[in-house]
């Protein structure tokens, strides 16, 4: 097998909030990478060959797990990520909660195989079936390690695959504790094989060749991925990032705008793939707007360790991304635009909720990722210029718009180049398992939850069998004349576009 060699380095996980070390983790060995693939393989066919319906009460048993230890959990992605500990509950427990009750419950109906009828060979029986991959790679990243890694494991493993799961170099203690969970509720062990290890990891699990990939994280890594997925052809999910835009009509509740826009673009200190980056406001309504949204981010916002119960969002989770925001904000403040940042914010890997006014174009924080608790806003003249703008970026991952007009949000949801979209609402809807979620241009393709995210992980494959046998194979040979005329009289009668073409055929 063409595994990559990887040195063997130690990850030592660490406290955003505090800065102090909570583990030490060894990063996975190439040989140990060999044999999480062989053993993953190996146990794949008798897992596929269980009953669907065990695999997916299996799922029930993670939810129960999950349910039961849901305040560890907590405990934990408030020690390692750094965030509040309502976030912690709301996104991380609960949505992966829901996740796990969809899929167990669609996934026999979503999955069983489906009989078609097919208008030509009546003779036969056409069924699809939706059969696993084998082995699927789930690569995870930081912002929402419970959240963002149980719809794949579980779309992965009730389709009949076995998983390995590469999470974060920087949620190595939640994912431990999430791979417990998953064991204790009875998955074996080579079925699901968490291995751990920063990129090089990552790489070198793709060359060991599983049979599919989902990654989520940047489109850095993403584009890198696609390029050696592509030469091995192995299919891949890409969920990437964002820099989503909210348009604001002049027709919206500007009260209930502020207050929602404020918190989509600063929940879990922004560190969200779907935050809002941008927001593009109709001049008549935009002091409003942003009066609202300077007083809601005073009144409600409270930075701080995850583990005070006056904190909204915490610290930033990582010193690279904080050292983006800060290089993103300096940028903006350097062009002279106003910034409005907020008062309440703790000393140390923290960031306050920023609005920057009027930015231009080419400031990075119009254009780039931010991934902070940073929201820019333009005034714009039109319904048609803010479709405009929100459209041009490199992203497409989600959008909302507001407004009390519902046929005229859903006329610009028409217009907006991304995977999802709200109206007066970020974020909330798209939490939901029933929809399908990704995005298009640089935030990837390919879709998770929703029946889409469980196809996804199957290959479908198409079966016929006969319904009666016939004395002879009409299309094959031998090619006799009468076959021919047979042929001709088929195609005049089908396809003739007048009756006198398909009589003429006769
Ligand atoms: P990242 O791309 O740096 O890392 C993600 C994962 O990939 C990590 O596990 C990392 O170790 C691994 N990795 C790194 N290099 C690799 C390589 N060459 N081969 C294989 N694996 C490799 O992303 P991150 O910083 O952990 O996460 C933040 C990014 O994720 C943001 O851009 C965010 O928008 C995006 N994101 C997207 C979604 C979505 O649903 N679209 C959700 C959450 C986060």
């Amino acid at each position: 097998m063409d595994v990559v060699r990887v040195p063997n380095p130690i990850i030592i996980s660490t406290n955003p909030a505090t800065q102090t070390p909570i583990a030490e983790v060894p990063c996975a060995t190439p040989d140990q990478i060999e044999a999480a693939m062989q053993k993953a393989r190996t146990a794949q066919p008798a897992w596929a060959a269980r009953p669907i319906e065990e695999r997916a009460n299996l799922l029930r048993d993670i939810q129960h797990q999950l349910y039961h230890h849901r305040q560890e959990v907590v405990d934990m992605v408030v020690k390692e990520q750094g965030k509040s500990a309502h976030e912690a509950l709301l996104v991380e427990v609960l949505t992966s909660l829901e996740i796990l009750g969809y899929f167990r419950k669609t996934a026999p109906k979503v999955l069983k195989p489906r009989r078609v009828f097919a208008h030509v060979l009546l003779h036969r029986r056409h069924v699809i079936q939706h059969e696993p991959h084998g082995v699927v790679l789930v690569i995870s990243p930081w912002n929402f390690p419970v959240y963002l890694s149980i719809p794949p494991i579980a779309a992965a493993l009730v389709a009949g695959n076995t998983v390995i799961f590469k999470p974060s170099e920087y949620a190595t203690q939640t994912s431990a504790l999430v791979s417990k969970l998953i064991h204790d509720a009875g998955i074996p062990a080579d079925v699901f094989q968490t291995i751990n290890g920063y990129g090089d990891v990552g790489a070198a699990l793709i060359e060991a060749h599983p049979d599919k990939i989902c990654f989520t994280g940047s489109e850095r890594v993403g584009r890198k991925i696609a390029t050696t997925a592509g030469e091995k052809l192995i299919p891949v999910t890409l969920e990437l990032g964002g820099k989503d835009a909210a348009l604001v009509m002049d027709d919206a509740q500007i009260d209930r705008a502020a207050r929602d826009i404020l918190w989509a673009g600063t929940v879990s200190a922004g560190q969200a793939c779907a935050s809002i980056e941008r927001v593009y406001v109709m001049r008549s309504v935009a002091d409003q707007l942003i009066d609202k949204m300077q007083h809601y981010m005073d009144a409600f916002i409270r930075t701080g360790p995850g583990t005070l119960s006056t904190t909204t969002y915490g610290a930033i989770t990582t010193p690279f991304q904080f050292k983006i925001i800060q290089d993103q904000l300096d940028e903006a403040k350097q062009s002279g635009v106003q910034v409005f940042e907020g008062k309440h914010v703790a000393e140390g890997q923290f960031c306050a909720p920023t609005l920057v006014i009027d930015p231009a174009d080419e400031l990075k924080v119009m254009r780039e990722e931010t991934f902070g608790p940073v929201i820019a806003i333009q005034r714009v003249d039109s319904e048609a210029e803010a479709i405009a703008r929100a459209n041009n970026n490199a992203y497409g991952l989600t959008a909302s718009i507001w407004t009390s007009n519902r046929e005229r949000g859903l006329r610009i949801a028409k217009q907006l180049h991304v995977g999802s979209v709200s109206i007066n609402d970020h974020i909330m809807s798209s939490q939901t398992p029933e929809m399908p979620w990704g995005g298009v241009k640089a935030s990837g393709y390919g879709r998770t939850r929703g029946h889409e995210g469980l196809l996804e992980m199957t290959v479908t494959k198409s079966v016929s069998y006969e319904r009666f046998p016939l004395p002879f194979n009409p299309l094959s040979y031998p090619y006799t004349s009468f076959k021919r005329a047979f042929l001709r009289r088929f195609i005049n009668i089908r396809f003739g576009p007048s009756w006198r073409d398909k009589i003429k055929g006769q």
